[in-house]
């Protein structure tokens, strides 16, 4: 999930390393780290934190050579430390590896090398490619790393050298990007072009599963049957704004094009389609103890607070387990009846918003299980709660949440199909819900695809004041989402209501300037919601409506439609959510606001 930097050529690597992986500080990164071919001898530096550090640590103990690699980890398995930052050695030292990526079958290749007698010393899973790799290593590093490869499954960009064969580096692809940067006489390595662009602009992207071997005098490009291929040079003309963006005109546009995959990442290895339910490796709750849950309270902040919502309706719907959902920062000042039997769920993006800790520090003082729902990992809650579900989301860099969003929603509903599974839901049921979350990545690219269509609604709303947004059910919180997002970052006045109670007020603002948007997939409340549409259009208000499918219920209503695909009821916040970001995303460009820092918002809320 983060960065991937390596060098072979004339000039001295460690240089040419730590400019590159400070091109990808970017991406932010939680440790960073160097191994360097020196006088024929794997040598490592790493270090937690800056690379400032990590080049602090070069000083006392410099390293020399003309082929390394280089990592700024973002952990996924195992908190961030010296020991836990890449690159990884093998049990002889012969074997170094830095990975982007999960490895799925970790645990189990863990515990067959150490049979084999190999040496853990770290608690990644990336460690189990090096030992995997010196185990199979015959004399050639690029065969070794495909027999490796075949051995694991999961997702990787990775870049490998050996001291067994020292005069190349290796890189592969599979669910994480890799290049190779083409110079003269001298080849890198890179996870995006960002990290080379010093030095070359030639460059050759890898495809899913290619394998590419760089030597000083030249590169191969092979697939995993070790055949060659062939795969062009392209010149990169963006500049390194652009580069870092991924070519979007904005870290929030990226995020939000990323979802397809940063859902699928949140299931990754977790989804158990036969059987209906989720496997969560992190909950640190026994059977015994996931059945004397007797009531659950969920605290959060801002969008969490939304994903929180949407988790209670799943849990009371499906485990039927009573749920209450508080503001962090006000349960943390009340005298919350929180029991043992609780179970106190924390929802934080950065794992750090302080109103969130302070309230699961509450309901621990309460006696209550805690279970934190963070996307980063080794970050204080993860750090301080029973147990938890990683986000797998990658770093979010734009302050406005989007994919972390989507992620939490869809890790609420693996843990609420767990539950429910194990108390009353059945086979069948849960069946619906598992086949529905495995759609959901290219429902979620069917929705990205309409982005021209959402781009042109934006135009005609740029310059209202004010916007409402109306759903009901599990769609209640996805307007609520869809309102806080405008307001972030375009700075509209926007609010969220059950779109039954607009009668109860705010129907007052309805006029032909008022624009409302609906969300209306065809689910259990449809026709309820289809009433309160005809209440707007009836005093001539603006309708955006979000649906699923044709409805004549719905002629003449809308006067704009935004079509998603049809899922479950309790996954229809998570499609409908795609387009309310995109929504809130164009209007703001178009007002000219910085969307990737709104005014007055910081991305991590680390204060009260
Ligand atoms: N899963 C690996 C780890 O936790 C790689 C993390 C990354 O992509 O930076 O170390």
């Amino acid at each position: 999930m983060c960065g991937i930097v390596g060098y072979i050529g004339p000039k001295d690597a460690t240089p040419i390393l730590i400019g590159g992986l400070k091109r990808l500080e970017y991406r932010g990164y939680d440790s960073a780290g160097v191994a360097l071919i020196d006088r024929g001898a794997l040598e490592t530096r790493r270090a937690e934190g800056k690379i400032a550090r990590l080049e602090g640590v070069l000083a006392e103990q410099p390293v020399k050579g003309h082929v390394g690699i280089g990592h700024t980890r973002w952990a996924t398995h195992g908190p961030p430390s010296d020991r836990n930052a890449h690159p990884h050695l093998s049990t002889d030292n012969t074997v170094a590896v830095v990975h982007n990526g999960i490895i799925e079958n970790a645990d189990a290749l863990r515990k067959e090398l150490h049979r084999k007698g190999h040496t853990f010393r770290s608690d990644t899973d990336t460690e189990v490619l090096s030992h995997l790799i010196q185990e199979l290593f015959e004399g050639s590093l690029e065969e070794a790393v495909i027999g490796a490869l075949r051995v694991v499954e999961g997702t990787y960009g990775i870049a490998v050298v050996s001291s067994k064969d020292p005069g190349k580096i290796v890189g592969a692809r599979k669910g994480s990007p890799l290049l190779v940067g083409v110079g003269d006489g001298q080849y890198f390595l890179a996870s995006d072009a960002s990290a080379i662009l010093a030095h070359t602009r030639e460059v050759i992207y890898l495809n899913e599963g290619d394998l590419a071997v760089i030597t000083a005098d030249g590169y191969r490009i092979l697939d995993i049957n070790a055949s060659p291929i062939r795969r062009s040079v392209e010149t990169i003309a963006w500049d390194l704004d652009a580069i870092e963006r991924g070519g979007y005109e904005h870290f929030m546009l990226k995020e939000i094009f990323e979802q397809p995959q940063t859902v699928a990442n949140t299931m990754r290895g977790r989804l158990r389609l036969e059987e209906g339910t989720s496997k969560l490796g992190g909950l640190n709750l026994s059977h015994d103890e996931l059945m004397a849950i007797d009531n659950i309270v969920i605290t959060a902040c801002g969008t969490s607070w939304h994903s929180a919502l949407i988790g209670e309706l799943m849990i009371e719907d499906m485990a039927r387990i009573p749920v209450e959902v508080e503001y962090a920062s006000e349960f943390r000042y009340r005298n919350p009846i929180v029991t043992p039997a609780t179970l106190c769920i924390v929802i934080s993006q950065s794992g750090e918003t302080a109103d969130t800790l302070a309230a699961m520090r509450e309901a621990k003082r309460h006696g209550a299980r805690t279970l934190g729902l963070v996307n980063v990992v080794g970050s204080t809650i993860a750090r301080e709660d029973d147990g938890g579900i990683y986000l797998h989301a990658g770093p979010e860099i734009g302050v406005a949440s989007t994919k972390a969003f989507t992620s939490q929603v869809v890790a609420l509903a693996l843990f609420a199909l767990k539950l429910a599974r194990k108390r009353n839901l059945s086979v069948t049921r849960g069946r619906e819900v598992t086949q529905a979350l495995d759609l959901l990545p290219n429902q979620i690219q069917a929705i990205l695809d309409q982005a021209d269509a959402i781009e042109a609604i934006a135009e005609s709303y740029k310059d209202v004041h004010n916007f409402l947004y109306l759903g009901r059910g599990y769609n209640f919180p996805a307007a609520l989402e869809g309102a806080l997002k405008l307001k972030e970052i375009s700075y509209i006045h926007a609010e969220g209501y059950p779109a039954a109670e607009m009668k109860h007020g705010p129907i007052a603002l309805i006029d032909e300037k008022m624009p409302v948007v609906f969300i209306a997939p065809h689910d259990s409340v449809f026709e309820k919601v289809v009433s309160n549409i005809q209440e707007v259009k009836a005093r001539g208000g603006k309708t955006i409506v979000i649906t699923s499918r044709d409805e004549p219920a719905l002629a003449g209503l809308m006067d704009h439609e935004i079509r998603i695909p049809e899922t479950v009821d309790m996954l229809t916040p998570v499609l409908a959510s795609i387009p309310l970001q995109l929504l809130a995303y164009y209007i703001a460009v178009k007002r000219g606001a910085n969307v990737d820092q709104p005014r007055n918002l910081a991305k991590s809320v680390t204060v009260e």
